[in-house]
């Protein structure tokens, strides 16, 4: 008798513990997608998250996150906790010294234009949509490059550490045609920000922004839908770059994400 009651309670933690599905590594900077049962509802670390119809939503890990994620699921009037280590990461730390202060400091008169350029990308990101685009699989915005900048890095400039850097940077040269990762809605279009030049946000749902920056030709328009593959304008070096690149950021909400969690980089 007792045995099946162990045996009966053994099934029933198992199967609402089966009925939850992560795709994604618990790692710094990780993408991660949940899948539970129609209609439950998700809170990350006691943050309520948006869940598709479906059961499926997205949540990403900080760059330097170093405490467990906590996951509480309810529904059907069970609630289940779950509690996830965070795989911490190694990143490329860079010194560089003896450089000319104008390129450390920016100089005051362009503060207002930078404040302004953060506000609207700051605006763009918290957008929390329906679209359940994030859940399909991201293309790579180019076909042909060379990766000369990754997630993470930092550099100590004349002893100073500088903001680490939250994208990948796609080499190429200037005028190369680029793509959307992945279906979204144009919520940002900028043809010169201070910093990051021709820059683009799409928003893909739930929270899931991608970004480009530094482009040439800014082809498309606020409010204007996107499919994966569609020709969004052309690689270039505006704002702060030195060469031509292609720097695109992922994001959950305010939180920068490795853009490598969803690419198939080579
Ligand atoms: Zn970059």
């Amino acid at each position: 008798m007792r045995r099946i009651t162990l045996f009966l309670i053994i099934f029933f933690f198992s199967s609402i513990l089966n009925a939850i599905e992560f795709q994604g590594k618990f790692e710094q900077g990780s993408y991660i997608i949940g899948k539970a049962q129609k209609g439950s509802e998700v809170l990350i670390d006691n943050r309520k998250i948006r869940i598709t119809e479906d059961g499926y939503f997205a949540f990403g890990l900080d760059r330097d996150r170093k405490n467990d994620v906590v996951i509480k699921i309810s529904g059907n009037g069970n609630t289940e906790i779950i509690q996830k280590k965070i795989l911490k990461r190694d990143y490329k730390i860079q010194r560089i010294d003896g450089l000319p202060q104008k390129h450390v400091t920016p100089p005051p008169e362009v503060y207002e234009r930078i404040k302004k350029d953060n506000v609207l990308i700051g605006r763009a990101r918290s957008i929390d949509t329906t679209y359940d685009y994030f859940k399909n699989k991201f293309i790579n915005p180019i076909d042909k490059y060379i990766i000369t900048g990754v997630y993470g890095s930092q550099r100590i400039l004349n002893g100073k550490p500088r903001r680490p850097h939250y994208g990948i940077d796609f080499h190429a040269p200037e005028g190369t045609p680029v793509k959307a990762m992945m279906d979204g809605e144009i919520t940002l279009a900028e043809k010169d920000m201070y910093f990051t030049g021709g820059t683009i946000i799409f928003d893909h749902g739930h929270g899931i922004s991608t970004l480009y920056m530094h482009m040439k030709d800014v082809k498309v328009e606020v409010g204007q839908k996107v499919k994966q593959g569609d020709i969004v304008g052309t690689l270039g070096k505006s704002g702060r770059a030195t060469s031509p690149h292609l720097d695109i950021r992922l994001n959950w909400f305010e939180v920068k994400l490795d853009p490598a969690s969803v690419l198939n980089l080579n």
